[in-house]
């Protein structure tokens, strides 16, 4: 039996691919110990593991919502280097004390990979987004370079003085250059080949593994037997990019009239009154269990997260894409250059989008069969990758060895 240790982030995109991992892990046998902060302890506890809290203070997943609002991703990845700071002290000794058999940390915890690697454990990265390469394949285009580089350039001094005093202070584990991704002994990211776009940034240490999916880790309650139209849509943009009530209003607008039924999970940060008046068709909820319903929806309404396109394409539903910031762009082109769906509003500050381009949109893809033909055959590689049991077995190679090997 292995003691493992998995240091993850206040975000339900990076939390939900690990739950059917550690829930399997745990059934194996291991020690799982998860630390996360206290309000995702009845999200976790359920998969088995022992759920740890990290000490305060924690930017809670509403801050990380509001740092996002205006889509400004460099925001989130102060937070992360502040974070680190404040954590490596509390990692370091906490490690030290337990020595487990391998540390896995998500992508985001910079503070994971700078401990195990000081300690020199065995460790492994958890990786819930696409490895994207400013000079790879798909690449953005010098519109978005332009958006993106406006909203980073004045936080730039703030990103190089929290990397100065890292660097200062951990000169040994702090890396020199590419920050994020996290990297371990080994890297799982949960996707399959054939969609992560060409970059050298992935090497003989990333193990594609696919869509880690297991329904049984996630909430269930849902009115099922209202679901009483075909087709039917779900429309979601996630947990975090979730505040435009503008383009629900327009969803309302372009659906009322639908001989369909439509489910709208519209997060759990914005006020439903300011949502004026749902049509009959719509079902509306601030969240939703995502992955029972995929499998009764014909289409999928997203912003693009790297887990909806994968849980979609899992269950072989076509999507179209409705990103809100760069990010979940480069991720619907990837769907759309796979014919998988359609992506709209694509153009900075992304996410514009009127109830007629939805309506069109959305029309297309119920219509052809090709999209749902594609959809269905990205589900079969990602299905090939092995999921949350191929997971389970990196880790626990990685756990078998006795000092980490750096990549
Ligand atoms: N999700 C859910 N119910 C909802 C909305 C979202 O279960 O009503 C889950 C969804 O299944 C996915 C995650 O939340 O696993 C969202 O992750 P994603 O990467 O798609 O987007 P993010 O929220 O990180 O922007």
């Amino acid at each position: 039996m292995a003691t493992l240790i998995f240091l993850s982030i206040p975000a339900h995109g990076h939390i939900n691919p690990t739950l059917p991992v550690v829930a399997e892990l745990v059934q194996r046998g291991h020690r799982v110990i998860y630390y996360d902060t206290e309000e995702f302890r009845t999200k976790i506890e359920p998969t088995g593991a022992e759920f740890r809290a990290y000490p305060e203070p924690m930017p809670s997943s509403a801050d990380i919502v509001k740092m996002l609002a205006d889509g400004n991703i460099v925001r989130v990845s102060i937070e992360m280097l502040r974070t680190t700071e404040r954590l490596m002290p509390f990692t370091l000794e906490m490690l030290q004390r337990e020595r487990p058999d391998a540390v896995v940390f998500d992508s985001l915890a910079l503070w994971g990979m700078m401990a195990a690697r000081r300690l020199q454990l065995p460790s492994v990265a958890s990786i819930s987004h696409f490895v994207f390469d400013p000079t790879g394949e798909n690449a953005p285009g010098l519109r978005d370079f332009v958006h993106w580089f406006g909203q980073i350039l004045p936080m730039l001094p703030e990103v190089i003085r929290i990397r100065c005093r890292l660097a200062r202070e951990y000169p040994d584990v702090f890396p020199r250059r590419d920050i994020f991704p996290t990297r371990g002994s080994r890297s799982l990211i949960f996707t399959s080949a054939d969609l992560q776009p060409k970059t050298n940034q992935i090497d003989s240490t990333f193990r594609f593994v696919g869509a880690s999916i297991n329904p049984v880790t996630r909430e269930a309650d849902f009115p099922f037997d209202q679901l009483t139209r075909k087709p039917l849509t779900y429309i979601s943009l996630g947990t975090i990019n979730n505040l435009d009530t503008h383009f629900y209003r327009e969803t309302f607008s372009a659906f009322a009239d639908h001989p369909g039924q439509f489910i709208l999970s519209a997060g759990q940060h914005i006020d439903m009154a300011q949502l004026g008046t749902i049509p009959a068709n719509f079902i509306v909820r601030p969240s939703v269990p995502q992955l029972a319903i995929l499998q009764h929806s014909d289409l999928f309404i997203s912003h693009g997260g790297m887990n909806s396109i994968h849980e979609s394409l899992y269950y072989g539903v076509p999507l179209l894409i409705v990103p809100q910031q760069m990010e979940q762009l480069l991720n619907g082109r990837i769907v759309a250059a796979k014919g998988a769906g359609v992506l709209i509003g694509d153009k900075p500050p992304y996410g514009q989008v009127t109830a007629g381009q939805l309506r069109t949109a959305a029309d297309e893809v119920l219509r052809s069969s090709s999209y749902r033909q594609n959809a269905q055959s990205r589900s079969e590689s990602l299905r090939a990758a092995g999921g949350y049991r191929h997971a389970a077995d990196e880790i626990e190679q990685i756990a078998s060895q006795q000092v980490a090997t750096t990549p």
